[in-house]
């Protein structure tokens, strides 16, 4: 794409009442427009980025068989009803609910537990329906206290949510492992698997334990306590001697860190079949509740914790994987003809490669393009200039300042 053309332009400050770092620098590098606090939509870029993540994802979740779906936000309240979290005070509190003209109760999805459950207890009847997982990407909307986190933390998001129905905990349990690693993959695709951990935390009535996936970052709203040696944590809310015994660790030997919380996997157990009626039956013939666990990832939240974590003072740095060109086209003709037409022909013979390529094709003095494309973070900027040949261009790795020098053959590969 050109850059004269894209309709975003970058800015030097981003909106005073925003503290997140993430949402300053997506805001500046005109990624994202903020709509309200805790709103915000995706500009051009923005979505590019967004696309690739979301990619990625379901890359993984298909990987393990989930089968992808999309269910709608407006919700009845019935299926809240019988499992009564309707008026459960717990999530009342971040709930966004209306009502039809008719006074109909509805509920905009904070989560989508209830209407997947009842839906697939449509489906289901016997133990050779089973077992399955589905998921979607799916807005979800709540009513948070404090928005203070850019897009990590958003009143309006994206969520991958995946459910796994299951006959038995041991059918659960062995499916859970997979969507475990699957995570894992997840997280080292889009850049964060070394600072992520996969994180004990609290379970509920079917489990003791579920785990978080939590990412160092001093913009983090967690603690953890790690070992690294095993690579795995302990979220502060559950660590208590008894679970330390559990495991086999030893507090004083553990590094506690602020994290943000990426992705959580949860055993769900039949909490929702039973009050829902998603039973089967088995080889005896006999009713029983399906086995569930969910399975959660935030897209902006994501997309957030990497700029958090990789970005620098100069601005966003990419990983590869999910930046929105893979390189940037310094054009620096400053009116040379023929180093323009230069600039001109790489960019269309990579485009017509399939590369993906921002061109910086504007009018503007080096010093702002070279100040933009440090901003937009995109991994490697190609300089196209008179003081360089197509025999060797300048070609400089934007996450550690490398200089390298490629030709032009080299580059279209
Ligand atoms: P948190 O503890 O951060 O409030 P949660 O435990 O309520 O999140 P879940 O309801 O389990 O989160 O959601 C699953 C995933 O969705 C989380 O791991 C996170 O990645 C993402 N997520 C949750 N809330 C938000 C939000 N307000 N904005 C963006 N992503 C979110
Ligand atoms: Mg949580």
């Amino acid at each position: 794409m050109r850059q004269s053309q894209l309709f975003t332009k970058t800015r030097r400050e981003a909106p005073k009442d925003e503290v997140a770092k993430n949402a300053q620098l997506l805001i500046r590098g005109g990624y994202v427009h903020k709509e309200m606090a805790g709103v915000y939509s995706l500009l051009p870029l923005g979505l590019r980025v967004f696309k690739k993540i979301e990619h990625i994802i379901r890359e993984e979740m298909n990987a393990i068989g989930g089968q992808e779906m999309s269910f709608s936000v407006l919700q009845d309240d019935a299926s809240w009803k019988a499992t009564e979290r309707w008026d459960s005070e717990e999530v009342s509190e971040i709930w966004f609910k209306t009502k039809l003209h008719g006074g109909t109760d509805l509920g905009l999805a904070f989560t989508h537990e209830e209407p997947i459950t009842r839906a697939v207890a449509n489906h289901v009847s016997s133990y050779k329906d089973l077992p399955f997982s589905a998921y979607h990407f799916q807005s979800k909307f709540r009513n948070e206290l404090r928005a203070k986190s850019g897009i990590m933390r958003g009143r309006e998001f994206v969520m991958k949510d995946l459910y796994s129905f299951s006959r038995t905990q041991e059918e659960l349990d062995s499916f859970y492992e997979h969507a475990a690693e699957a995570y894992e993959n997840v997280f080292k695709r889009v850049g964060i698997g070394s600072v992520t951990f996969k994180t004990f935390a609290s379970g509920g009535v079917f489990s003791k334990f579920s785990h978080e996936y939590q990412t160092i970052s001093d913009a983090g709203e967690d603690l953890i306590y790690i070992d690294r040696s095993q690579g795995i944590a302990i979220n502060e809310e559950v660590l208590t001697d008894e679970v330390l015994n559990e495991l086999g660790l030893v507090k004083d030997a553990l590094e506690t860190a602020k994290t943000i919380e990426v992705g959580n996997i949860f055993k769900l157990g039949t909490k929702f079949s039973e009050p829902l009626g998603l039973m089967y039956k088995d080889e005896a013939g006999k009713e029983q509740p399906v086995v569930m666990g969910s399975y959660g990832i935030g897209l902006g939240r994501l997309m957030g914790t990497v700029v958090e974590v990789l970005s620098d003072e100069k601005g966003i740095v990419w990983p590869e994987s999910i930046a929105p060109f893979t390189y940037h086209i310094v054009d620096l003709s400053g009116g040379d003809e023929t180093v323009k037409q230069r600039a001109d022909d790489l960019y269309q013979a990579m485009t017509a490669r399939g590369v993906d390529v921002l061109y910086d094709d504007r009018d503007a003095r080096a010093g702002e393009k070279f100040a933009d494309s440090d901003l937009l973070g995109i991994p490697y900027r190609i300089v196209v200039s008179a003081k360089n040949s197509d025999d060797a261009l300048e070609v400089v790795r934007r996450s550690n300042g490398e200089v390298l020098s490629m030709s032009r053959d080299e580059l279209l590969g």
